[in-house]
Formats: C-alpha cells, structure tokens, sequence
C-alpha cells in the first residue's frame, strides 16, 4: 500500500482513504489562509490559535488542502464517497491511481456518494472525454444539492467569477449521473452500515455519512470542519461557508454526536489519511489524528 492510501476498518467493513491530491489556494483567487478559513474571528485570537499550532501567521499565505476521499467495502459492494478534483490542477487527480494501487479498479465500485456538489467533490465523477469515471456506479445526493446546482438556484445566487467556476464544474459532472441518481432528502441507509443525513450549511444541501458496524463508528463529516482550528473554535467559519450560521449549528451537531459515539472521524480537508477523533480537552473540543505507521 503506497502513501496515497490507508487502509483501516469499522467493525466488519473494510475502509480505505485514497488521497486525491491536495491544492494550494493562494492570492489572487483566494484570500490569504487566515481570513479565508476563519472569516469571523479577530486578528488577534487567530494569531493566537495558530501559535498553538506552530504556524506563523504572516507566512500562512496559501492554505494547502489535502483532498481525502474514502472507499468503503459493505456487503460485498464498494461505496466511494466523494470523487477528488479530476484535472483541477496538477497537484489534483489521483484518485484512480490511488484506488488502483490498494486493488481497486473504477470500474469495481458499486456506489459513489457525493457529500456536496463543490468541483473537488464532483469532478473526479467524469473523464476529460465526459464519460462517466465510474462506469459501475449508481450515485447518491442531497435532493437539495442537486435542485441548487442543477434547478438554476446557483446561478442566482453566486454571481462572481469563483462562482462561474462552481457552477461550469457541476454543470460538466452532474447531468451524467442523472439516470442513476438516487436522491435522498431525510436520513437514509443507503447501504448496510452506511447512513446519509442532511448536514445543511457549506451547501444547501450538505450531507454527512455514519458508517456503523457493532459498536464501532465513523462518522464522514464532509465540508463541516475544513481545518483542525474549526474543532477547536467551531463557530469560526471560512469564505467557503455558504450559510455560516447555519453551517456552525451543523458543525456542533456532528462533532457532538461524534464525541458521544466515541466515533472516529473523517475530515475530507484534514492532513491525510483525515482520520481522528474528537476529544474533549480545555477546549470545547480538539482534533486527535490517527497515528500513522511509521517507516
Ligand atoms: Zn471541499
């Protein structure tokens, strides 16, 4: 197994995380780090939070995001959640190597599951010729997700050029899927195991997943958290947040939940393989990542 995928399981089920790749947003199309993931916070409290981390905020320009999604092996099917970024970038698009170096093939998953319809959620779906990537699949969302990225809500209410982008990526990835859709709209199992819930916040129609197998968890939470800060100060939130309001009280919901289930937790933006818990300590919370073996 190569750096790009970690294999673990839930109870029963076997999981991988397959790196995607990561990408850097810097200026000009982003805002340096700092402001761009926590838009609502002092200056001073931020330059604070991030000593803790050893990261000096001045030199913190671009923030550099790993992309992590997540197969995952149930009844005898394999689910993928969230497909990368495709060609987006250099630094973008390994995904199907990944998944072919643990044994994987595209054509071998059964499922893909998409958290929210942002390009490094959804551009993995198709190949630069437009042809489904996963041949095999059916696909599941949001209802709310797809009416927003495909019912013309998008287009009123993002008007900038970062939209245009959005908005080019869905319309390149999603109307593919659409004869083998299912959408759901209320908390779902979807699979043996696996549960789809709302998470409503970064998107309109966000949602998370828990994998359940005995009394083990994993809890997928998406675009809820984007870096480890926001487990540590969950009501700031970044330029990305659609609804922030609304994306906090989502926020502390799962992490939450995650707490009381003493679940293990995957982060899509987390350093890779984006696997942790959540501890209660000082803090309202704090992100534990799972140690990698070494050598
Ligand atoms: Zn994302």
């Amino acid at each position: 197994m190569n750096a790009g995928t970690y294999r673990f399981t839930v109870g029963a089920i076997d999981c991988i995380a397959a790196s995607d790749g990561e990408l850097s947003y810097a200026p000009p199309d982003f805002p340096p780090a700092p402001p761009l993931l926590f838009v609502n916070a002092r200056d001073e409290e931020v330059n604070e939070r991030l000593r803790l981390h050893d990261i000096r905020a001045e030199q913190w320009t671009q923030w550099t995001s790993p992309y992590v999604c997540l197969a995952v092996n149930t009844g005898g099917r394999w689910l993928l959640i969230d497909t990368g970024a495709a060609a987006l970038a250099p630094t973008t698009g390994k995904l199907l190597g990944n998944l072919q170096d643990a044994g994987i093939d595209a054509g071998d998953i059964d499922m893909v599951v998409l958290t929210h319809g942002h390009p490094d959620h959804i551009g993995g779906l198709t190949n630069a010729d437009g042809s489904l990537a996963f041949p095999g699949a059916s696909y599941c969302m949001c209802r709310h997700e797809w009416e927003f990225w495909t019912c013309g809500e998008a287009e009123e209410l993002l008007d900038d050029h970062l939209s245009s982008v959005l908005i080019g990526c869905a319309r390149r990835n999603l109307p593919p899927i659409r004869g083998r859709l299912e959408l759901v709209d209320r908390t779902t199992e979807i699979a043996p195991g696996v549960t789809v819930f709302p998470s409503p916040g970064h998107t309109p129609g966000h949602m998370a997943l828990v994998i359940s197998s005995g009394d083990e968890h994993l809890m997928c939470v998406g675009d809820a958290v984007l870096h480890p800060i926001h487990v540590e100060c969950p009501e700031w939130y970044s330029a990305m947040d659609g609804d922030p309001e609304e994306m906090v009280s989502t926020r502390c919901r799962l992490l939450g939940r995650a707490v009381r289930d003493g679940a293990l937790v995957h982060a899509f933006h987390f350093p890779f393989p984006g696997l942790g818990r959540i501890s209660r300590s000082g803090d309202p919370w704090r992100w534990e990542p799972v140690s990698l073996p070494t050598g």
